[in-house]
């Protein structure tokens, strides 16, 4: 499995395998970020799964165009050139913040690009800004230095139950 090290603010360094998903997943739960940073994806039909493509595919298509940056980021450009991350529901909208805040993380230190961000929530019809304050660019290398050990570990954390399993994608895996 390659193992590209980027580096990203003064003193992380980042594995090429650390993506969006993994990033916003490791928020609601540990364990299914591991499953994802180890390749272990859930069946692709799984119905919310289903249903945050067709959000996805479905809304602000017009305004949007689709941006991969290093494989690692797929980022959505949106109008006056913010990065938007589109969600299907604000249920885990911390999180989303939180992955939005990492994209312009990595943005500004990989790439030199002070951007702004924009979370939308198309089914809510709703918008929040995002801009990437010392405090919340601090709070992201707080989250990376500690998820790398966590994901880069032999095996995943143990399950812990919660609200989110009745809707996790790997609820058998874990509880079948
Ligand atoms: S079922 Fe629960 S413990 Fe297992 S990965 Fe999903 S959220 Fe985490």
């Amino acid at each position: 499995m390659r193992k590209q090290k980027l580096l990203v603010g003064p003193k992380i360094m980042l594995s090429s395998r650390l993506n969006g998903t993994i990033f916003y997943a490791y928020q609601v739960c540990p364990r299914e970020a591991w499953f994802y940073y180890h390749r272990l994806n859930p069946s692709q039909e799984h119905d919310l799964l289903l249903l945050g493509r067709l959000v996805h595919e479905g809304s602000y298509q017009r305004a949007r165009k689709e941006v991969f940056v290093d494989q690692l980021l797929k980022i959505d450009l949106f109008r006056d050139e913010m990065v938007a991350e589109v969600k299907k529901s604000s249920r885990h909208k911390e999180a989303a913040r939180l992955q939005l805040a990492f994209y312009l993380y990595y943005l500004k230190h990989e790439k030199g690009l002070a951007m702004s961000g924009v979370l939308l929530f198309p089914k809510e019809r709703k918008t929040e800004k995002l801009e990437l304050t010392p405090e919340l660019e601090q709070k992201v290398e707080e989250l990376l230095l500690e998820m790398l050990p966590v994901l880069e570990s032999e095996s995943p954390p143990p399950p812990v139950k919660s609200k989110y399993c009745r809707t996790c994608s790997f609820q058998e895996v874990c509880w079948g």
